[in-house]
């Protein structure tokens, strides 16, 4: 049966609460969810009825097109100034002889060993020391694009550029201005956590907030560039939190309109400060994928990271809402290792994706950063190929 058909289906059950029967009503009608019926879907629907709506509305915007892309990962330093309870990645200053702190040299030699792989992006993130200052990463942006001009720069969240911005004394226009000269050409998601204060000071309490966040993504849109946005869920927060953070998103996506994707990422709870939390299940993951796609009506693509909840539950959330699953692997990236999930070894050959996609009947689109095709793989076989290759995967986007 086809996703109109479940969705005609739940109109009709004359058993199902009018609460619930108004949503999917507005689905169909595609119209916006307010904050009081997002509470109200984490609080009392279950996972069928929000799969059929969010398929739904997955399946009007992208048919079956399931995106990934080729991209390799810098992380240029996992010692960090801050101290966020809930990450399993960075060492804080005082311990870093634990950790690396690579230099503009170091940070071009593992861009030039993808010189001759077909990739489409560098996706840069880790933590934030004070030599990674605006001279030092405006110099890598430069020399990279020298180096490989057409090669899609996504780099630093609003933490870093926060951080640096306040030391260089600048304002966030002028500092996403004098990046993006330099050739950065578009921001990851990272860094939102959860807005609200009441959950980000507990979690999250010295670096930027959310108006910073939001208002560091608000230049980068005013000067053109795209970004993403994340939220990190499962822990400590309620469900109106995960609400009012997607409502602040959904707010600031009116006024500028330059996210493409919303990412939510679910907290694990391995090496870090709050190994006490337990972790939600996969059927909560299920559900929060699709009250994103349902309350996100102005974001085109709701994005899972296959490596962070497993290769099942990624096949499965393309039922949820998501339309993209990010990317191939080769196994350089710690984060979310690190935090312990369940992929401890990432590595996923472009065919091994591309099947992973076929296998519940969607259709493997590779994409450019900007969601541009570059190949459609629904015909493609794989005869010809003889080795897999493998590639970096974008972490905290
Ligand atoms: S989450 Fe980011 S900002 Fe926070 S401690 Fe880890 S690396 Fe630093």
């Amino acid at each position: 049966m086809d996703t109109t058909s479940k969705l005609a289906l739940i109109l009709a059950d004359a058993d199902l609460p009018a609460a619930l029967k108004a949503i999917a009503l507005k689905v169909q009608n595609q119209e916006r969810i307010t904050f009081d019926e997002g509470v109200y879907l984490y609080e009392n629907a279950e996972l069928g009825y929000l799969g059929v709506l969010a398929n739904y509305i997955r399946e009007q915007k992208h048919g079956d097109n399931t995106y990934f892309n080729r991209n390799f990962h810098i992380e240029p330093t996992n010692v960090c100034v801050y101290d966020c309870k809930f990450c399993s990645y960075s060492r804080l200053i005082k311990q870093k002889e634990e950790g690396w702190e690579m230099s503009v040299d170091g940070m071009m030699e593992v861009l030039k060993k993808y010189d001759h792989e077909p990739v489409t992006e560098v996706h840069i993130t880790g933590g934030v020391v004070p030599k990674q200052n605006l001279e030092f990463y405006s110099d890598f942006f430069r020399r990279a694009k020298a180096h490989r001009p057409e090669l899609h720069i996504k780099a630093l969240t609003p933490v870093e550029y926060y951080y640096i911005f306040k030391k260089a004394k600048l304002s966030h226009y002028d500092g996403m201005k004098y990046m993006q000269e330099a050739g950065l050409d578009s921001m990851p998601g990272g860094g939102a956590e959860i807005f609200h204060p009441e959950v980000r000071e507990k979690i999250a309490h010295d670096k930027c907030n959310a108006e910073q966040w939001l208002d560091i993504h608000e230049q980068a849109h005013k000067l053109g560039m795209k970004t993403n946005a994340t939220m990190l869920y499962g822990h400590i927060e309620q469900f109106w939190h995960r609400v009012d953070h997607m409502e602040r998103l959904r707010r600031q996506q009116d006024k500028t309109g330059g996210f493409q994707a919303f990412i939510p990422l679910k907290f694990r709870n391995q090496h870090n400060q709050m190994d006490h939390v337990p972790e939600v299940s996969v059927i909560e993951d299920l559900r929060n994928y699709a009250i994103a796609r349902i309350y996100m009506d102005n974001f085109d693509h709701i994005k899972a990271y296959w490596a962070m909840i497993s290769r099942q539950t990624a096949q499965l959330s393309l039922n949820f809402g998501v339309d993209d699953i990010d990317g191939t692997l080769d196994d350089t990236t710690k984060i979310y290792s690190m935090a312990g999930a369940e992929e401890q070894h990432p590595a996923m050959s472009t065919r091994d994706l591309v099947d992973l996609i076929k296998q519940v009947k969607r259709k493997p689109i590779e994409r450019d950063t900007l969601y541009n095709v570059v190949t459609d793989y629904s015909q493609v076989t794989f005869e010809d190929e003889v080795k897999p290759q493998y590639y970096k995967l974008p972490v905290i986007n």
